[in-house]
């Protein structure tokens, strides 16, 4: 059974066990239920100067991207300071 989660995240089901998946690939990043972001590959890079002025709030303000260690698709992003742990996504089936 597959069930969309959101548009790059999938809920798979499979022997009894479900996975958060990449839509895309099917790699599986965590048990349902649990925080996904940690296995997901990131990049950070600092807000200023990448979308204009409007979004270049301050110095610190950093674009976190989470992308697919399977086959490279961005899955999601936020913003956050240096050292603030992950916004969490528990996605509860
Ligand atoms: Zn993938």
């Amino acid at each position: 059974m597959t069930r969309p989660l959101s548009a790059t995240l999938d809920l798979r089901e499979s022997g009894g066990a479900r996975s958060i998946c990449c839509a895309a690939c099917g790699h599986a990043l965590a048990d349902a239920g649990q925080p996904w972001k940690p296995a997901a590959t990131v990049r950070e890079r600092p807000m200023v100067g990448i979308a204009g002025a409007p979004y270049s709030t301050g110095p610190k303000v950093q674009l976190r991207e989470f992308f697919c260690p399977g086959c490279g698709a961005l899955l999601d992003t936020e913003t956050a300071l240096p050292g603030d742990p992950f916004l969490t996504d528990i996605v509860r089936p």
